[in-house]
C-alpha cells in the first residue's frame, strides 16, 4: 500500500492568502493510512520522538476508528498534538526510524494522523472554544507520583518549552504561572511560523488546554526587566523554569545593513503574525515592503519569511550560500516555496548592500560561491569566488541568516552559567542550571532547533522538578 498523501491548496490559490497549504486527512484516508502500520513488536518510531508518544498504540486506535482513544494516547505525551502534527519534522524523527521506511518502502505518515487525531478532537469534541473535553485535566502526570499542590513553580517563556513544562508540572499536581514577555502567548508558534503552516485557531485551542489542566499565563511581564529571578523566588515560587527560546537575530556585519526595509526575518514574521501587518484594514501597523524582495537564507525561517511576503505580493528571491541539497528548511517548505512561485539563487554570498539618497535599500551585492571542506555542521562550505561580484536590485530584504539566545535573563542573573554562544549551561539529564531550584530548556539552552525537541527539555525538566520536591532536601 502505498502512503497517503497530505492533501494541500493549489499553489495558484494558497500563494494570495494566508489561509492553510496543507487541509488534513479524510477520516478515510486517517484510517487507511493507519492500516499501514504493521504493529511492530519493538517500534522504533517511539525512539524517533523527544517526547516518547505511543506512537503505534495511537494510530492503532485510528486504524479501529477509535479516534477519542488515539488523542487521548497523543495527549499522555504530548501536550500539543495539532501543533506537532503540522510542524514536526517527522521525516528526521520518527518517521525516519520507522521500519517500513527502512524496508525499502515509505515510512507511515505518523504526522499526518498525529494531525488528523488532534482536528478530529476539534469537530468532534469541543470546536475551537475548547469547553473541557474527556480528556482535559485528566491525565496522570509521567511519573506516578504526585506533587504537594502547595508548591508553586514560576515558567519564564511561553514557547513549546514553557508549555510543555507547565503543563506536565500541572498535571502531577503543582500549581504552575507562566510568565510570557509578550502581549499573546506560544513563542514562535505565536510570532514566528505563519498561519498558512500553522493556524492560530489551532495553537489558541492547544494554549487553551494547557490552561485547562490549571495553568495561569501572565503576559507583558519580562523576566529580568520587570522581576529578577530572586524576586520569583520571594514571590513564594519554589522552582523556577526558563524557557526563553532564541530570538535574537543574527545580521551579516556587511556594509548598509542599517538602511531602510533590511528586516530581520523574526522582525517581518512577527509584525505580520502578532501585529496584522498584512491586514491594514484592520490594524494600524501596517509592514512596510517593496515589490522586490530578496531573502537571505535556507532554513525554516527563510522559508516562511519568503512565503510571507510573496502572499504580501511581492514578488521574491531566496539567496542562499551553500546548494539546495545542504538547505536546512524541511523537503515540504522547500517544494511548496518553489511552487508558489519564489526564485531560488544558490551559492551566493551577499556582501554589502546599496541604497539610495533616502536611505532605503536598492540592493543586494553578492559574490558566487563554490562548496570547499566540510564545516562543523557537516556540509561543504561555501567558498567566495573572486571577481565574480553582481547585485541583485530589492527594494527590500529580509535576513534570515539564524538567531541567538534571548539574553535578558543571563544579564542580570549572577551565578547563571552561560556557553559562548549565551545559551544557558544545564545538566543535560535534570535540565537543572547552575542555580539551585532554577531549570532549564528549548532553544535558551539547545540554540535553534525544534518545537518538538525544545517540549522534550521542557518534559524532562518538569519531571526533574516533580521529584526534586519529593526529594528528602527540598
Ligand atoms: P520560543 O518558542 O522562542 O518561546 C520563548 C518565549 O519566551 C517567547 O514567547 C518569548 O517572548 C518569551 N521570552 C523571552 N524572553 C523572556 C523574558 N525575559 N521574560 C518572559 N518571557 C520571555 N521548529 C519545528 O519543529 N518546525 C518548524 O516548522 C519550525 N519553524 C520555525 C519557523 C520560524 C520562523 C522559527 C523562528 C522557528 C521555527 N522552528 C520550527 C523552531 C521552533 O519554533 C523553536 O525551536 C521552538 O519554538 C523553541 O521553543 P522554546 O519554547 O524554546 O522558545
Ligand atoms: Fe508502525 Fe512504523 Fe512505528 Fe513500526 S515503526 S509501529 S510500522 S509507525
Amino acid at each position: 500500500m502505498t502512503r497517503n498523501k497530505m492533501p494541500e491548496a493549489p499553489a495558484a490559490e494558497r500563494k494570495n492568502n494566508f489561509t492553510e497549504v496543507a487541509l488534513g486527512y479524510t477520516e478515510q484516508q486517517a484510517i487507511m493510512e493507519a492500516a499501514r502500520c504493521i504493529r511492530c513488536k519493538k517500534p522504533k518510531c517511539i525512539e524517533g520522538c523527544p517526547v516518547g508518544i505511543d506512537i503505534s498504540k495511537f494510530i492503532k486506535e485510528i486504524a479501529e476508528k477509535n479516534f477519542s482513544g488515539a488523542i487521548k494516547t497523543l495527549k499522555e505525551k504530548n501536550n500539543l498534538p495539532g501543533v506537532c502534527g503540522r510542524v514536526c519534522p517527522q521525516e528526521t524523527q520518527c518517521e525516519i526510524k520507522c521500519v517500513l521506511g527502512k524496508k525499502g518502502g515509505l515510512s507511515v505518515a505518523i504526522g499526518c494522523l498525529e494531525r488528523f487525531a488532534a482536528d478530529w478532537e476539534i469537530s468532534n469534541a469541543g470546536g475551537e472554544d475548547c469547553p473541557k473535553t474527556e480528556t482535559d485535566g485528566k491525565h496522570p502526570p509521567d511519573e506516578k507520583t504526585v506533587a504537594d499542590g502547595k508548591k508553586k513553580v514560576a515558567v519564564v517563556g511561553s514557547g513549546p518549552a514553557g508549555l510543555t513544562c507547565a503543563a506536565d508540572l500541572a498535571k502531577a499536581g503543582v500549581s504552575v504561572t507562566i510568565f510570557e514577555a509578550l502581549h499573546e502567548p506560544g513563542g514562535v508558534l505565536r510570532y514566528g511560523i505563519p498561519s498558512f503552516r500553522l493556524p492560530k485557531n489551532i495553537i489558541e485551542r492547544e494554549i487553551q488546554y494547557v490552561k485547562s489542566l490549571g495553568v495561569e499565563i501572565i503576559c507583558n511581564a519580562i523576566i529580568g526587566k520587570l522581576r529578577t529571578l530572586d524576586d520569583l523566588f520571594k514571590m513564594g515560587y519554589s522552582s523556577i523554569f526558563i524557557g526563553t527560546g532564541a530570538g535574537l537575530p543574527v545580521f551579516p556585519g556587511a556594509p548598509g545593513v542599517n538602511l531602510c526595509r533590511i528586516y530581520s526575518a523574526n522582525e517581518f514574521l512577527t509584525r505580520i503574525n502578532l501585529m496584522g501587518g498584512n491586514d491594514p484594514g484592520k490594524y494600524d501597523t501596517p509592514i512596510n515592503t517593496g515589490k522586490n524582495v530578496a531573502v537571505i537564507g535556507g532554513g525554516n525561517t527563510a522559508m516562511d519569511a519568503a512565503r510571507s511576503a510573496l502572499r504580501l505580493g511581492c514578488d521574491v528571491t531566496i539567496l542562499y550560500r551553500r546548494t539546495e541539497k545542504e538547505m536546512p528548511a524541511r523537503l515540504a517548505e522547500i517544494r511548496h516555496a518553489k511552487e508558489e512561485g519564489i526564485k531560488f539563487t544558490f551559492l551566493t554570498q551577499p556582501v554589502e548592500f546599496t541604497g539610495d539618497k533616502n536611505g532605503y535599500v536598492t540592493g543586494v551585492k553578492c559574490l558566487k560561491c563554490t562548496l570547499g571542506e566540510k564545516d562543523s555542521s557537516g556540509r561543504q562550505s561555501p567558498v567566495p569566488v573572486r571577481g565574480s561580484e553582481f547585485v541583485l536590485p530589492a527594494d527590500t530584504v529580509i535576513i534570515a541568516m539564524g538567531l541567538k539566545p534571548n539574553p535578558v535573563i543571563q544579564r542580570v542573573t549572577a551565578g547563571l552559567e552561560t556557553a559562548g554562544d549565551g545559551s544557558i549551561r544545564v545538566n543535560p539529564d535534570t535540565m537543572e542550571t547552575s542555580i539551585k531550584k532554577v531549570f532549564a530548556g528549548g532553544d535558551i539552552v539547545g540554540g535553534e532547533g525544534t518545537v518538538i525537541e525544545a517540549m522534550g527539555m521542557g518534559k524532562r525538566a518538569a519531571r526533574s522538578i516533580v521529584s526534586y520536591f519529593f526529594s528528602a532536601s527540598a
